[in-house]
């Protein structure tokens, strides 16, 4: 039953959860199988940068098998997956590390057919850059969206020119908008991946890029706070007490706000942020992802207000 005044949501959520979407799209819970396939970034690997994004941490591959060879890491994800959900658990399969579409073409053909026929996979996921999508890329793209449900993650993270250049992504929001349109136009699911409390980002700089996210429409978005991860750049700048990082309550009002901003269609696909906890330095209170869920939940009814109240469709 509806409990909430949030047109998708059959509980009492005031915004478009992945649960939701998978829910009515697939007809049950999804889960994710999180991938390493071994490929680079041209941010790490001296193409653009040899330093990467100043929070990366190696390509946000905590939770792969990186090391083993993509079969044995699909086995080894639905053994985890089944065993946990049930024998007929299906999932999305997830190219989460690194830069997933940076490789010449006949090689990403190969890496993502093989997944393809793989048991209980219902749909895949891409995480890359949006300068990382030649024309030839895309062709790719658009031909296994029409054999399988395809998703597109990029990391955008903030539309300010100042912090593009502070964290180092070597690209400009100009560069992101043409990766993302070819997607859009050849209608491929999109989902952009929004950073929460980057150094020197003001409160309405955040909402700008939620601003700016919802004018894209995207299909899915990901808000996250800003882990500082040991051993990156960000570190470095935490540990010289640089910039401070957002409190709690500070990072459940600007989201509740990005809500507002953002179009009630689309599914927001992560609202906090997971990684290696042992390597978390800050926020640590991060670490306690149900507070924080719970945290959003409640800002949201006691303004009596969900996903898209103020979103306008002019944007
Ligand atoms: S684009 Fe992604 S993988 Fe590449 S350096 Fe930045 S965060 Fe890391």
């Amino acid at each position: 039953m509806n409990k909430s005044p949030f047109e998708f949501s059959d509980d009492n959520k005031r915004y478009h959860t992945l649960n939701y979407y998978n829910k009515y799209h697939f007809g049950s819970k999804i889960y994710k199988a999180v991938l390493d396939c071994g490929f680079s970034c041209p941010n790490i690997d001296g193409t653009k940068s040899s330093g990467g994004c100043i929070f990366c941490d190696g390509g946000s591959g905590y939770f792969t098998h990186g090391g083993y060879d993509l079969s044995s890491q699909l086995t080894r994800e639905k053994e985890r997956i089944c065993k946990k959900n049930g024998e007929n658990a299906r999932f999305i399969a997830y190219f989460q590390a690194n830069s997933n579409t940076y490789a010449p073409v006949e090689i990403l053909r190969k890496i993502y057919y093989s997944v393809l026929d793989f048991p209980h996979v219902c749909g895949i996921s891409i995480g890359t850059r949006a300068d990382c999508l030649s024309d030839e890329i895309v062709e790719l793209l658009v031909e296994l969206n029409s054999k399988i449900d395809l998703t597109v993650e990029l990391g955008m993270q903030s539309i300010h020119k100042s912090t593009i250049n502070l964290i180092n992504r070597c690209y400009t929001h100009k560069e992101f908008c043409e990766g993302f349109f070819k997607l859009k136009r050849n209608k491929i699911r999109t989902c952009i991946h929004i950073i929460n409390g980057l150094p020197f980002e003001t409160h309405k700089m955040m909402l700008q890029t939620a601003e700016e996210t919802a004018r894209l429409a995207p299909e899915a978005v990901k808000l996250q706070m800003l882990h500082v991860i040991k051993g990156t750049i960000l570190a470095e700048m935490y540990e010289r007490n640089e910039f401070k990082i957002l409190e709690r309550n500070e990072y459940i009002d600007i989201i509740v706000e990005q809500l507002e901003i953002l179009p009630p269609e689309t599914v927001i696909e992560r609202i906090t942020g997971d990684g290696d906890k042992s390597k978390l330095i800050a926020p640590i209170w991060s670490a306690n992802k149900i507070a924080v869920l719970g945290g959003i939940d409640k800002r949201l009814a006691e303004l009596e207000t969900w996903q898209g109240k103020k979103h306008n469709k002019k944007t």
